[in-house]
């Protein structure tokens, strides 16, 4: 339909999250019709991007300096290591605001079903981080695999004397009961609190 430079951006563009084949032809028009504006900035902004990210070598963030931002922050409580999966995950907590120490990116979840292994997550570098003042806040997705790699790392590090704590799963904030699915309201019933707190 166009020629193959134009064919192979709407190719790439579609493979990212949220675009299909559809959704990126109308974004790769938008670019080439706003060369100037919207084009030249991306591309630059993409090289730009590929030439500074690096990974952080102590937590696994992704950034523009190793250590990463959070890392390198004196302000932050560097005894209170929020353990996620993945980098959105850390966006998601960053932008809610909901925690003041750093965090550990595993780089995925175990599971068995796709091969993924202890070796396969950066859990080597977590042990070594844990000292005896320590707070592990295991904020894993509340999925299978995300719950079994929690227990995994609780075995890991149970004779370290590492504090270690889990988010809670309940009821979100303004949910109804009538909506939540069986398991949520099971696992908000387990982790009710006392009326005090
Ligand atoms: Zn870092």
């Amino acid at each position: 339909m166009s020629g193959s430079e134009i064919e192979a951006l709407i190719k790439i563009m579609s493979r990212l999250p949220g675009l299909g084949p559809r959704s990126a032809r109308r974004a790769v028009l938008q670019l080439m019709r706003k060369r100037e504006h919207l084009l030249g900035p991306l591309a630059e902004a993409l090289i730009a991007a590929r030439d500074a990210i690096v990974t952080c070598g102590t937590c696994g963030n992704i950034d523009t300096s190793d250590p990463c931002v959070i890392c390198a922050d004196p302000r932050r409580d560097h005894q209170v290591i929020c353990v996620v999966e993945d980098v959105g995950d850390l966006w998601a907590l960053e932008r809610a605001v909901a925690t003041r120490g750093v965090y550990h990116v595993l780089g995925g979840t175990l599971s068995a079903l796709d091969g993924v292994g202890p070796d396969s997550l950066n859990l080597s570098g977590l042990a070594g981080r844990c000292g005896p003042d320590t707070e592990l806040v295991l904020a894993m997705n509340a999925t299978v695999e995300g719950q079994s790699t929690a227990h995994f790392i609780m075995d890991m590090l149970s004779n370290r004397g590492v504090k270690i704590s889990r988010l809670a799963h309940g009821v979100p904030v303004g949910g109804e009961l009538d909506y939540l699915d069986d398991g949520t309201l099971a696992a908000a019933m387990r982790a009710r609190l006392p009326m005090s707190e």
